[in-house]
């Protein structure tokens, strides 16, 4: 892993270059790009061109025809795709979204505004696509498809987290992350792809989740967190799993299983859906929520979402609840319904305990945890006690995706004002719709682009600091796996004193169990808001 500056050192320039966009080659160095794909995981679900190779190599060892496959692959994404060939031809060039990117507020990089990052694309569209381009090439901004114009691809199309903030402000409603996507899947058909992609999507095509997790080992890690909570408040809760003629199947990102602190997030879903009487399993064998495919490809995206659908036919459930995350909610909400919906072998979603019927699910069959407990929450079925978490002070991210991919704003509000007694918003600009991303999304979650993450996130933890510093919060919340392992990296680089949390994680701590000892820790097993004393006695 490269070097990372520490945030005092971390020099951002805005100043324009010397040479024009078309002239500045990209140059990868240790930091700024992520590791290429490794053989043996494009080997797993039939990529192509599998070898080992580097971005710092000369020679990225392409097919001798990459040139033809790649404006094969653009014809034919142009004729499929409407919205691209319109992406490409409306661009008035007006600069309305040039300074919304993350990675160009905190890298300086012109490539990293929005239309200059669509227009690598759209300028090799120009010379073999529009009649201006082929007749009067660079001077109407056209260009030829060179190894290095493919390279400046592979550059900013993987420093993009295709999180939608550019097209918020576009006034032609150009959504630059589906640029991203299709750049992305026209690298893919030459081999040029990165393994924080590939690995995650091939493990889930093996075991079923990104982590690659075998099913004894996703099925033993659960039941660890029954001891743990056991040991909180004396309930013993009783998972099942892969059981047929459940009503529901539960489906969470696998972050949730393995990687603090989504953990505590899923003690969370234990123990609400132990304490509402919930018919539910867990499956070992549709163990993700996320969808790494929609980084690849949308036919690959299509293939990772068919297996949770495949799981709820053969276990014959009603319908599905889905964990807190980020990409799987925006493949269900924005592609499942054209990829492999309708889901009519489902049932439309009904709480069993509210008798609220989700109708905004109709057709997926699939509802979001916290639209599901706020529900609960609504009707007066939980007893809570919000002062549990009185040792934190709130503030909440909007996740891209469940922000801009399904503007789900009010429901986590709506909850985390029911669990914890101190909660300030950061800056409107930052938040709901203009929510700025965490900068490790799509992929870029991996510890060799450390340096642009932290860049990507400065926006993020700028505002998280302004309310740190002005409201003394301590506690950010999300509703994103990614969200709860990156922004505690981002946080303990930018605004250390800043603690990341799930929203299950509040519910878990709060829910006042039936039968249950009284509680002296929280879930992380520290001490309750008044109860510093007695862990002191303890020890
Ligand atoms: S989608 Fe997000 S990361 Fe990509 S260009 Fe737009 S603002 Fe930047
Ligand atoms: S805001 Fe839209 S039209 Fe204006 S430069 Fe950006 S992508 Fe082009």
């Amino acid at each position: 892993m490269a070097k990372v500056p520490k945030p005092n050192e971390l020099l951002i320039d805005h100043a324009f270059p010397g040479t024009g966009w078309m002239d500045t080659p990209a140059v990868f160095r240790p930091g700024n790009f992520s590791y290429p794909g490794k053989a043996k995981n494009l080997l797993a679900v039939d990529l192509p061109n599998p070898r080992e190779w580097s971005p710092l190599d000369a020679d990225w060892k392409l097919p001798s025809n990459w040139q033809q496959i790649i404006l094969e692959g653009l014809r034919e994404r142009l004729h499929k795709f409407r919205s691209l060939k319109l992406f490409m031809d409306i661009c008035v060039r007006c600069g309305a979204c040039a300074d919304k990117c993350h990675f160009y507020i905190g890298s300086g990089d012109p490539k990293n505004m929005p239309v200059l990052r669509a227009e690598l694309l759209r300028s090799v569209y120009r010379k073999d696509f529009s009649l201006a381009g082929k007749l009067m090439g660079r001077m109407v901004g056209a260009r030829e498809l060179t190894e290095d114009v493919l390279k400046e691809w592979f550059m900013y199309f993987f420093q993009c987290t295709e999180c939608r903030r550019c097209s918020l402000f576009c006034p032609y409603g150009i959504d630059t992350a589906e640029v991203t996507m299709a750049a992305r899947e026209l690298m893919n058909l030459v081999g040029l792809n990165i393994d924080w992609v590939v690995g995650p999507v091939a493990n889930c095509y093996n075991n079923g989740n990104h982590l690659g997790i075998q099913p004894h080992a996703f099925k033993d890690m659960i039941e660890f967190f029954v001891d743990e909570i056991e040991a909180v408040n004396g309930i013993r809760i009783e998972p099942t799993f892969n059981r047929k003629g459940a009503e529901i199947l539960f489906v969470t990102p696998s972050g949730d299983v393995f990687a603090d602190p989504g953990t505590y997030t899923l003690m969370g879903y234990l123990m609400l859906f132990h304490e509402i009487g919930l018919d539910y399993t867990w499956s070992t064998y549709a163990s993700e929520g996320g969808n790494f495919g929609m980084f690849t490809s949308h036919e690959m995206m299509k293939r990772l979402n068919a297996k949770m659908y495949a799981e709820a036919k053969r276990l014959g459930v009603k319908y599905i609840i889905g964990g807190e995350c980020g990409h799987m909610w925006r493949v269900i909400n924005q592609y499942m319904d054209t990829m492999n919906g309708p889901a009519d072998f489902l049932e439309v979603p009904v709480s069993p305990f509210t008798g609220t019927r989700f109708d905004n699910a109709a057709s997926t069959k699939m509802i979001h945890i916290v639209e599901f407990t706020a529900d609960l929450i609504k009707n007066g079925k939980l007893k809570l006690d919000p002062s549990r978490n009185d040792n934190l002070v709130m503030t909440f991210h909007d996740s891209c995706n469940t922000a801009r991919g399904m503007g789900f704003f009010e429901e986590p509000r709506y909850v985390i004002n029911n669990v914890c007694n101190n909660f300030h918003e950061m800056p409107l600009e930052t938040i709901r719709e203009q929510t700025f991303c965490c900068g490790s999304g799509s992929g870029l979650n991996n510890d060799e682009f450390m340096e642009m993450r932290m860049r990507g996130g400065l926006p993020r933890a700028n505002a998280v600091r302004y309310v740190n510093e002005k409201f003394g919060v301590n506690a950010l919340s999300c509703i994103c796996a990614i969200d709860r392992a990156v922004l505690t990296t981002l946080m303990n680089y930018w605004v250390p004193d800043v603690t990341v949390y799930g929203i299950h994680e509040l519910v878990g701590n709060a829910l006042v169990m039936e039968g249950e000892t009284e509680r002296t820790t929280d879930l992380r097993g520290e001490p309750l808001p008044g109860m510093e004393d007695s862990e002191n006695e303890d020890i």
